[in-house]
């Protein structure tokens, strides 16, 4: 039974990671598809370089450009790779100024998982393993919605088992997270931190054994260590948990990863990188029950946007509808809601899609605004807890059950 393993940028951020993870692929000695994202902060700088194609800065597009290949050729040549030889790098940037800027970023910015695989994949080789790399854009199968593509899961499942199955497939499979293609074969994207959820719909199509997310922290912790000193880690912990977990803002996994394994009861590992032979965290039906250390997440950039009916009418009951749709026609990701008689408020993502989305309610509504803010979830919280948590911080609303509190702090 196939296993699947998923490298995030931070396991990939420089010759001594690729080789860490040749280290943990041999050790798994197995049947593995392994997942990789862009290395280190390559996804930032390759949104820098769509930017400034798009604004007409072609010089500074092209020396950020030049950076991102000049850093994969030194990290290949530290491996004892050929660049040009063992592999070749795309020479152009593959912007086209007669495409709208999300189709465009989507070509551009799916570079970055395209160079890193090949580097991991042709460096295994050289290595002595039976390998393949997948140019997971031709198998996995998506609409057009760029920069956020939905995946045709009936299609992709069948392609990618039919190459999974094949008579002779390499023990060890390399492929890109995050991205996947159209049927007419552009590449797209899955939306910021995309690659757990490839690694999850993967591990669902393959019927894996297990999936496991390695990763730069020891495990899934009850709270930020940047932010927390104290943190514990979590050993064990059912899906339904990690669902809150990572909707509430835990960054340890994409919230979206969990819905296919969870489907097939197939358990998700979060382990260190740093540290192989530790456990880490295991994700699965079961789980230990309920978490018994209070757990602390924090969800930043959120914006709250208050809506008031604009002739004091009830905004409840003829209102719901008409927002809901506002929201999912402009993409929102929606934290906390909160109403009253005359108004409703929404906590959201503050991302590029909310001016519009504004607009689009004040023709409905009077509508008001709050940024800079965080959401901060408690879970199994106390009464001590909560009033430790609230001091000295401007709360802008707040919604407690027994168990749970949850609060829109100002940064
Ligand atoms: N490289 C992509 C990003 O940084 C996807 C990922 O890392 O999961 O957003
Ligand atoms: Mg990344």
């Amino acid at each position: 039974m196939a296993k699947v393993y998923k490298f995030g940028g931070a396991s990939v951020k420089d010759a001594e990671g690729v080789r860490n993870v040749e280290d943990i692929v041999r050790k798994a000695d197995g049947e593995l598809m392994v997942v990789v994202s862009a290395m280190g902060k390559t996804t930032n700088a390759l949104e820098r370089v769509v930017e400034y194609c798009a604004s007409g800065q072609e010089e500074k597009a092209l020396s950020q450009w030049v950076d991102i290949i000049d850093f994969h050729v030194a990290i290949m040549k530290e491996l004892g790779l050929q660049p040009g030889y063992d592999i070749r790098l795309q020479g152009e940037i593959p912007y086209d100024p007669a495409l709208s800027f999300d189709e465009n970023y989507d070509q551009v910015v799916s570079m970055g998982e395209i160079m890193s695989t090949q580097i991991v994949a042709v460096y295994l080789l050289k290595q002595g393993f039976s390998v393949e790399w997948w140019n997971i854009p031709k198998l996995l199968i998506t609409d057009s919605t760029w920069r956020e593509a939905k995946v045709d899961d009936e299609t992709s499942c069948s392609a990618i088992r039919a190459g999974w199955n094949r008579p002779n497939r390499p023990q060890v499979v390399v492929t890109q997270g995050f991205i996947g293609g159209t049927a007419d074969g552009k590449r797209t994207t899955l939306g910021r931190e995309g690659s757990d959820y490839t690694a999850a719909l993967l591990g669902n199509y393959l019927d894996a054994e297990s999936v496991t997310i390695w990763k730069d922290v020891p495990g899934i912790l009850n709270a930020d260590p940047r932010i927390e000193p104290d943190t514990v880690l979590i050993p064990s912990l059912r899906y339904q948990d990690a669902v809150e977990l990572a909707y509430s803002g835990a960054q340890v996994i994409h919230p979206k990863s969990i819905r296919p394994l969870e489907n097939k009861s197939i358990p998700l590992y979060v382990r260190p990188f740093g540290n192989p032979t530790a456990a880490g965290s295991c994700i699965s039906t079961d789980g230990t029950g309920p978490i018994d250390v209070p757990v602390y997440i924090w969800r930043k950039n959120q914006i709250l946007i208050t809506m008031r009916a604009k002739d004091f009418a009830f905004v409840l009951e003829e209102s719901l509808s008409e927002i809901f749709d506002i929201i999912r026609r402009h993409r929102l990701k929606v934290s906390l809601i909160q109403s009253s008689a005359v108004t409703i408020s929404v906590c959201v993502d503050n991302t590029r899609f909310v001016p519009e989305a504004i607009e689009a309610l004040q023709q409905h509504f009077n509508v008001s605004y709050n940024d800079k803010l965080s959401l901060l979830t408690i879970r199994g919280t106390t009464p001590e807890i909560l009033e430790h948590a609230k001091n000295g911080r401007t709360i802008m609303l707040s919604q407690t059950t027994r168990r749970t509190a949850r609060m829109v702090v100002k940064d």
